[in-house]
């Protein structure tokens, strides 16, 4: 199964400030991303020092507040190797609003920031930093 169906509904979203790209993340990315690079994994203290100056390049395009994002290659290493996905769960107990996120690379750089979700409408935005409360990395290849 896969959440990124999820993704697919079309939706308008408002012109705001906060829309204008590239910009810096804001608080909950900041935290959403600090918390899945908080992981041991390999190849992550290449993607932290991305993180340090890493900018938001767009939204998801199905209204959710996933983002695309672009680190500044003049300032940060490339990683080595392939970034394993990393999910959370918050609230597994609550299955209405379980989320999950997801940090995705592309060729050892950070390219997405998502969030997925289970029930019937995206979350507004990412989840507030104190209900971030487990991680796990799958296996790759
Ligand atoms: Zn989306």
């Amino acid at each position: 199964m896969s959440f990124a169906a999820r993704h697919t509904v079309e939706k308008i979203r408002p012109v705001t400030a906060a829309m204008r790209f590239p910009r810096s993340l804001t608080a909950r990315e900041r935290a959403a991303l600090d918390f899945l690079l908080s992981a041991d994994a390999p190849t992550v203290e290449a993607l932290r020092i991305q993180a340090q100056s890493v900018r938001a390049t767009g939204y998801c395009s199905c209204g959710c507040p996933s983002i695309h994002l672009q680190a500044d290659s003049e300032q940060a290493p490339e990683a080595m190797e392939r970034f394993p996905v990393i999910s959370s769960v918050n609230d597994p107990g609550d299955g209405e609003d379980t989320l999950w996120l997801l940090l995705f690379t592309e060729r050892g750089w950070l390219s997405f920031l998502e969030i997925a979700w289970i029930a019937d409408h995206p979350p507004k935005e990412f989840p507030s930093p104190d209900s971030l409360a487990t991680f796990s990395t799958p296996e790759t290849d």
